[in-house]
């Protein structure tokens, strides 16, 4: 079991105010993904959890207990950093062994656990082995299976996965996704990173300078975005908003929504310009097109539109969304 609640939270450093008064519910068995700019305040909301850092106001609750003076290893949780500190001297199975020191696990108990967890996360066969052995990922793998073996209600993640190489970040993306369906247990993960947050979450709270600006799935934070900040931060390249017209409302549309001729085309929202770079991403070519004081990036399947030409820019309604004057979407 592992909900997640804050209420009213706020966390000062001195004078800074780093989180305010935030309200957040995690559900119990979520992949929650907190997503946002660096120091937006994830890594000290995921510390609070954990119990590593206290609230300065508000309440804290896990399960629907008030944790706020429950120490951290009182508190049911297992966090994997994004500096894994796996020891060296020890082979992996003490590495995994770790996380059980405080526990009163009989030490054949101990060994099956261990033996059940490495196999689930593809080392078995290297639990005699030093962790200078290992591949980047493999080492990973070690911090999560420590994490495991507490078999805790809740996972807390922080940028586990940044200081692995693109390929291997893509595949423990899917691994993690299958440990989650598995084991059942409550994520709760951190990163910067969109695409991240989008492939794997089934909750995405996104949250800049310290207060949640959406927290919704990824498909809607995609489609449906609450303002012009998360419209501008979910997807790559981001979605276009127009500068502000007079009224001081702006239209937003996916790179992927609009098309581009040679020729006028008809569409709710049209625009004129100039293509100013072409870039080609395999099957799909991202073109930056200026028209007037805006630019922006198209995605089409067609990498035909020369660079320099003059071109007509359409949108169809249903791809539109509005945004009033204070960046919130109407
Ligand atoms: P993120 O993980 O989103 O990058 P953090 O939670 O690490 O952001 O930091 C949020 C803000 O809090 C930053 O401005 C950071 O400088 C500040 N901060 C974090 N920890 C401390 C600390 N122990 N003392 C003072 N300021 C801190
Ligand atoms: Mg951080």
């Amino acid at each position: 079991m592992g909900s997640i609640e804050f209420k009213g939270v706020t966390k000062r450093f001195g004078e800074n105010t780093v989180i305010g008064d935030l309200d957040l519910t995690i559900e119990d068995g979520s992949f929650t993904v907190l997503v946002g700019p660096s120091g937006c305040g994830k890594t000290t909301l995921l510390r609070m959890i954990a119990g590593l850092d206290t609230q300065t106001h508000g309440q804290l609750l896990i399960d629907g207990k008030d944790v706020t003076h429950a120490r951290p290893g009182d508190r049911d949780i297992a966090m994997v950093f994004q500096n894994y500190a796996i020891y060296p001297t020890m082979s992996v199975r003490g590495n995994i062994e770790f996380g059980l020191k405080n526990n009163k696990v009989s030490r054949d108990d101990r060994r099956q656990l261990v033996e059940s967890i490495s196999k689930t996360v593809g080392l078995f066969d290297y639990l005699d082995r030093k962790p200078s052995t290992l591949s980047g990922g493999q080492r990973q793998r070690v911090a999560l299976a420590r994490a495991m073996v507490k078999k805790p209600g809740v996972f807390l993640m922080d940028e586990p996965l940044s200081n692995l190489d693109a390929k291997l970040r893509f595949q423990m993306r899917v691994e993690l996704i299958e440990l989650h369906k598995m084991l059942g247990t409550t994520f709760v993960y951190v990163t910067h990173d969109q695409g991240e947050a989008m492939s794997m979450a089934d909750t995405i709270v996104l949250m800049n300078g310290g207060k949640i600006q959406q927290m919704a799935p990824p498909e809607v934070m995609y489609r449906q975005p609450a303002n012009v900040f998360t419209a501008e931060f979910m997807g790559i390249p981001p979605m276009n908003v127009t500068r502000a017209g007079a009224d001081g409302i702006r239209v937003g549309f996916r790179p992927e929504n609009a098309r581009l001729s040679y020729a006028p085309l008809d569409g709710a929202f049209t625009a004129e310009g100039r293509i100013v770079t072409r870039e080609m991403l395999g099957s799909e070519t991202v073109y930056q097109v200026r028209g007037g004081d805006d630019v922006f990036m198209v995605k089409s399947a067609d990498s035909g539109i020369d660079v320099d030409r003059d071109v007509y820019l359409a949108v169809a309604g249903e791809h539109l969304v509005r945004f009033g004057a204070d960046g919130v979407r109407i």
